[in-house]
């Protein structure tokens, strides 16, 4: 009989972590799909199937390496579908001594674990994920007694500490951040290299998820799932990226197309997040291939990859740690508005809003300025609640797990935070949503009409955005110019603009 139970979650597939460095019989290893994971909100459909494939390759891995493993499948009959259950009866069964869990990233399972722990009948321990760069304070450590809390100082710090793209003390290539060149338009030129093709017939296990009941979002090819889930796969994704996307990837990054959902983006962050690669191998290969490659890759390219996932992506979790769990709660602007039934059907008459919503229903995927200017700053101006935003992008990513969404969305798109995430909330009208991408020129809306029938929703909304909280933001430093801009304005025509936006916001099905 094994003596200790190991219980791995979901999104905790990391096969070096030192728990699996050699079989121990006196171990049994849990690993359970469960309805209390698939039913807290409404996920999409490729984010079910890809985090059950993950968890099903990984258990078989551990079981050929010799682990004791326990899996419950979603349909299994004494699937109890629930943590609360099925440990106590995993201690029972097995007689177990002693219950270890590494620690969730999640606070709602962190909490149901600490206080299941309580009621059990044997001690409890926890363990790392050995996965990110910082561990769960590290962050707020960082800030303590300082002015300002903004990302840029925590990344330089990171830089050094980890010895990443640096000549002694100083940056490589001299400067922090070549994020002012990394602002192209994307023309047709130069041509993007076709997905990594990784994809599998889907179609058993999507039965499993209709039959076993699970409400899903989204739609899936079941003959052709494209995205990694085995760590063989998600390293073979990192290997493409850096041979085939990084000598773009920073030029394009803002970059949007309505034929290109992907452009030169990694598609790496459900391998990351569900961690069967690490963030530290990720930046690794990125910099080693840097190194070996800069007569064809600039810098600017490849620190711009850094940044995402040694700044953002750990800042953003540090983020999460520190605020939780006040941070679910907040709502600076007090926005109360459903999202318009278009974010789930992509059916409006915005084509950037059809295109992006289009393609996240099709692939679970959007890309960054895709999530953060045109569905999060169209929601921001909306003035949709931060609660509603958050569901949405929680259910309908693949990489979607709250500590990294719900900052991102709350916070950084929504400004729901007041500002702990962003200096300023991301809005746009039309004309920044023309400059970075292909959509408007097919769109019914003209991105150069604020009023009319025709004009691009965006503009009204911006303008009525700003009047309707010059209260909170006219003293920001970052909004003077917006709002100098707008009192340039004929008071009547402010007028107009108001009305129009009130108007859509109370006709949402006429977009
Ligand atoms: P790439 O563009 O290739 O970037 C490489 C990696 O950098 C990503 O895989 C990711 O791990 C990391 N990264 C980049 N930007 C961020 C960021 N802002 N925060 C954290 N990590 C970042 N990312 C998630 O992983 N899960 C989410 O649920 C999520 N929700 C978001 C919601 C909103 C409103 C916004 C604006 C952004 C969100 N992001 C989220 C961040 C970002 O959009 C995704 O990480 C990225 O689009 C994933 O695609 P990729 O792997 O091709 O990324
Ligand atoms: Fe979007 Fe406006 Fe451009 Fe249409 S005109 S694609 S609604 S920004």
């Amino acid at each position: 009989m094994a003596k200790v139970l190991r219980l791995i979650l979901g999104d905790q597939l990391n096969s070096k972590h030192s728990w699996f460095s050699q079989p121990d019989r006196d171990v049994v290893y849990l690993m359970a799909e469960l309805r209390q994971e698939t039913d807290y909100v409404h996920h999409h459909v490729q984010k079910i199937i890809a985090f059950f494939l993950a968890m099903r390759d990984f258990a078989d891995t551990l079981a050929k390496q010799g682990h004791l493993v326990r899996y419950y499948k979603i349909k299994d009959a004494d699937n109890p579908q629930d943590l609360d259950q099925l440990i106590p009866r995993m201690i029972r069964e097995y007689q177990i001594e002693l219950f270890e869990y590494q620690l969730p990233d999640e606070y709602r399972l962190d909490q149901q674990l600490t206080r299941l722990c309580e009621s059990l009948s044997v001690p409890s321990n926890t363990a790392d994920t050995e996965h990110f760069y910082t561990t769960r304070y590290e962050q707020r450590d960082f800030f303590k007694g300082k002015k300002q809390r903004i990302m840029e100082s925590f990344y330089r710090m990171m830089r050094g500490k980890h010895d990443i793209m640096m000549e002694q003390d100083r940056p490589l290539g001299g400067q922090w951040n070549f994020d002012q060149e990394n602002r192209k338009k994307w023309k047709d030129d130069p041509e993007i290299p076709p997905p990594l093709d990784l994809k599998r017939n889907v179609e058993s296990i999507y039965h499993e998820i209709q039959e076993a009941g699970i409400t899903t979002i989204g739609r899936v090819e079941t003959q052709g799932f494209n995205w990694p889930i085995s760590r063989e796969e998600g390293m073979a994704l990192l290997d493409y990226f850096c041979k085939h996307l990084l000598k773009h990837f920073g030029d394009f990054q803002d970059a949007m197309d309505p034929r290109e959902p992907f452009l030169f983006h990694s598609r790496l962050s459900f391998a990351l997040n569900s961690k069967m690669i690490s963030p530290i191998e990720v930046n690794n290969e990125v910099v080693a291939y840097y190194e070996s490659n800069k007569d064809i890759i600039h810098i600017s390219q490849v620190e711009g990859f850094v940044r995402q996932i040694l700044g953002w992506r750990e800042y953003m979790r540090g983020i999460y740690w520190e605020y939780m769990p006040e941070y679910a709660d907040i709502n600076e602007f007090g926005h109360t508005r459903a999202l318009p039934d278009f974010y789930w059907t992509g059916e409006t008459r915005m084509d950037c809003l059809k295109h992006t919503i289009g393609q996240s229903l099709s692939y679970a995927y959007a890309h960054h300025i895709q999530r953060l200017m045109v569905t999060g700053n169209f929601a921001l101006l909306y003035q949709c609640h931060p609660d509603e935003v958050d569901a949405w992008y929680l259910g309908v990513y693949i990489d979607a797990i709250e500590w990294v969404e719900m900052p991102n969305t709350r916070g950084m798109s929504q400004f729901a935070d007041g500002g702990i995430v962003a200096t300023k909330p991301y809005i746009s009208s039309g004309n920044y949503i023309q400059k970075m991408s292909n959509y408007c020129t097919g769109c019914h809306y003209s991105h150069k009409e604020a009023l009319g029938e025709k004009a691009c929703p965006f503009n009204a909304l911006y303008w009525n955005f700003l009047v309707t909280h010059r209260a909170k933001l006219e003293s920001n430093r970052r909004m003077r110019m917006m709002y100098s801009i707008l009192d340039k304005k004929d008071p009547q025509q402010i007028q107009a603009l108001v009305d129009r936006a009130k108007y859509l916001m109370e006709h949402p099905h006429i977009l």
